[in-house]
């Protein structure tokens, strides 16, 4: 499998420059030339093959020219000691539980494949990178966690101080040894304008070698598809009539891994792309029309994304596509008060905790099901987040918090190490070069 840019000025490429590269040399995204079906490999998975086994067979399947099926299955091996999880949740709803990685959030599969993928590819050149990324909260641990310890990488998180929640922070600034978390005195959108600036700053380009982390990098995106036939493999005999997924959604990045995974070979009869009042992409799919606005804030803040990242995928694959593609692809926008009310509701009648990214899309889940569903399907709902990320939320609108899980506990106790740095892309340049040079 090779990559073309989605604007089409740019080379076409191997899995490997594609994943160092992560944004194309034009601005595009990197995209698949080509469609491999895999319905054959996807039907042998069944409800026993563990994850990983399926990360392993998907890989070599789709890049037969990097990965022979020993080498694919130790990559999964070491990127995913942590699996997706299936919990039954009553009416027709499952939640595909993708917060067991180490830093509780979806985010842990795409960024610690991409950080084994990319160790292996550095090692093979000898060559080194620094990784450098801005983050409001989640992405940040996610990717600190993926590459702590990888060899001949350096990451650098900009986060805005005190703008994200304490225990966000610890996550962030108490791993140590090749992570380096710099405080910003500003809001995230000066962070992630000054890791804009430093990247296309030729000075510094030339004397350290960055690479991106986020979640446009098909290093991310790919693996994301897998847990996509994890939950295909144990729910195809449970349902007695459709499979649909809900993908809580932000910047669109999982979404896309799902309508790959489908094209792919993987059956599947609706996504249903859920929001929070963030809804140009519900919108643009009922109109046609895109108009990317300024994000409001909401109570699921990972997905307060007015411009989402990877719309520029899902619009190719929405708009050059056959009419099965459009019709496979719905919307649906969720309220706060919807958010606040179904957490309530689970906690209330079921005992289950749902993060407020989940229970957006469970509350779309629900209405999909009372609106468009035949027959008694199932509806996989991707859980994205472990709910103790949000004890907050949890306090003001539920009442009780869920327990905080060992993982993430252990970070509270201990010490916070951040390196302030000003306001400025010259202030970040210069702690950049000082260090990494
Ligand atoms: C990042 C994130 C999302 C949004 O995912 P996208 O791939 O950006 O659509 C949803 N929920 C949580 C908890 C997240 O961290």
């Amino acid at each position: 499998m090779k990559f073309q840019s989605t604007r089409g000025h740019s080379a076409v490429v191997d899995f490997r420059e594609a994943l160092l590269q992560g944004l194309a040399p034009d601005g595009g995204l990197y995209e698949p030339t080509e469609e491999p079906n895999l319905r054959s490999i996807i039907r042998t998975l069944d409800a026993r093959t563990p994850f990983e086994s399926i990360a392993a067979r998907m890989l070599s399947a789709l890049f037969p020219e990097e990965y022979s099926n020993e080498k694919a299955a130790a990559l999964a091996e070491r990127a995913f000691p942590f699996s997706p999880a299936l919990r039954e949740l009553g009416e027709g709803i499952q939640l595909l539980e993708l917060f067991h990685g180490p830093s509780c959030a979806f985010k842990d599969f795409g960024a610690s494949f991409l950080a084994t993928a990319m160790e292996d590819f550095l090692l093979d050149t000898e060559r080194r990178a620094v990784i450098l990324t801005a983050t409001s909260g989640d992405t940040g641990s996610a990717v600190a966690h993926a590459f702590h310890r990888r060899k001949n990488i350096d990451v650098v998180i900009l986060y805005p101080s005190g703008r994200v929640s304490p225990l966000q922070e610890k996550q962030l600034t108490t791993l140590g040894a090749n992570i380096l978390a710099l405080e910003v005195d500003g809001s995230f959108d000066d962070c992630q304008r000054m890791v804009k600036e430093a990247f296309v700053d030729e000075e510094l380009r030339r004397k350290v070698p960055l690479t991106s982390a986020n979640s446009i990098n098909v290093g991310r995106l790919i693996p994301q598809s897998f847990y996509y036939l994890y939950a295909f493999s144990r729910l195809k005999l449970k349902t007695a009539g459709e499979l649909v997924f809900t993908v809580p959604s932000g910047n669109f990045g999982n979404l896309t891994a799902g309508v790959l995974a489908w094209r792919w070979g993987m059956p599947a009869n609706a996504f249903v792309a859920a929001t929070n009042a963030n809804d140009v992409v519900p919108e643009f799919l009922r109109t046609g029309i895109y108009r990317p606005r300024p994000s409001v804030r909401t109570l699921a803040n990972a997905m307060d994304v007015g411009n989402p990242s990877n719309f520029e995928r899902l619009r190719r694959i929405f708009e050059t596509g056959s009419l099965a593609i459009r019709s496979m692809l719905t919307g649906s926008a969720v309220s706060d008060a919807e958010i606040a009310a179904t957490m309530r509701r689970y906690y209330e009648e079921k005992g289950v905790f749902l993060c407020p990214h989940t229970a957006a899309g469970v509350a779309a889940s629900e209405k999909f099901i009372r609106r468009e569903m035949v027959g008694q399907g199932i509806v996989a709902t991707l859980a994205t987040a472990h709910p103790a990320k949000f004890l907050e939320v949890f306090e003001e609108h539920v009442g009780v918090t869920p327990e905080i899980p060992e993982r993430l506990a252990r970070h509270l106790t201990m010490e916070k190490v951040s390196v302030k740095v000003e306001n400025d892309v010259e202030a970040l340049k210069r702690e950049l070069i000082a260090r990494y040079r």
